[in-house]
């Protein structure tokens, strides 16, 4: 199937209200156009500089995420335009984040990553360290982000009980955080890719992350 026929299934699959970010990492330019004439407006990228050299090189109107593990260093090259950041993982990056949104004169959107896999090399918060971060109150004054709710990676294996349970765990930590300090415009809930992203909706996600499935083998 093409990138065409696969952008407009899964347009047609999801249910309303579920958001797609096509994940383009590592993927050249034609087939995010290819993708773009298909509708697709939301593109997701994992490394700084290759979000801003396609940003600068494809159409206007499209909506770039940040989605992968981003270094403080590197948030200068995405601050000017970048549309969300789902890896908002600790008190660092957050105030980095706030600082060159400042800079740039815009407020930007970001999501709390939460680790929910088991693998330890995944990053993200444990739902205690960003509980007691968030009780400290330091995140009030971070006031050029808007923080839209949570993003999390199941762990990497076939055990789909294991990673439903991760899945509604994460959406548990979501509606706890929007109760306890967030309120109704954290309502994000990124979860869910290629290999899961059917059992991350039947867990509420409302986000989902998506690009092997679309654009092929990397
Ligand atoms: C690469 C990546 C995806 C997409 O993975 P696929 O398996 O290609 O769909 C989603 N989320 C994050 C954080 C990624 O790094």
């Amino acid at each position: 199937m093409s990138v065409k026929n696969k952008i407009e299934e899964l347009r047609r699959s999801l249910p309303e209200g579920v958001e797609l970010v096509a994940v383009s990492k590592t993927y050249p330019a034609e087939a995010i156009m290819e993708a773009y004439r298909a509708g697709q407006r939301i593109f997701g990228e994992s490394r700084p500089q290759e979000l801003a050299a396609k940003h600068n090189e494809l159409p206007s109107d499209i909506r770039w995420h940040m989605i992968g593990n981003l270094q403080a260093n590197k948030v200068k090259y995405i601050a000017p335009f970048v549309d969300l950041i789902h890896s908002g993982y600790s008190a660092k990056l957050l105030e980095t984040i706030d600082k060159q949104a400042l800079k740039n004169n815009r407020t930007i959107d970001v999501l709390l990553e939460i680790r929910i896999a088991r693998e330890e090399s995944k990053s993200g918060w444990s739902e205690s360290e960003l509980t007691d971060y968030l009780r400290s109150g330091e995140y009030k004054l971070l006031s050029n982000i808007r923080f839209r709710g949570v993003m999390g990676m199941a762990t990497f294996t076939d055990d789909k009980e294991l990673i439903r349970n991760e899945f509604t765990t994460l959406k548990k930590i979501h509606e706890n955080l929007r109760r306890d300090f967030f309120g109704k415009d954290f309502d994000t809930v990124s979860m869910g890719m290629s290999g899961d992203y059917l059992i991350a909706i039947e867990c509420g996600s409302n986000m989902v992350r998506v690009g092997s499935y679309i654009f092929g083998g990397r």
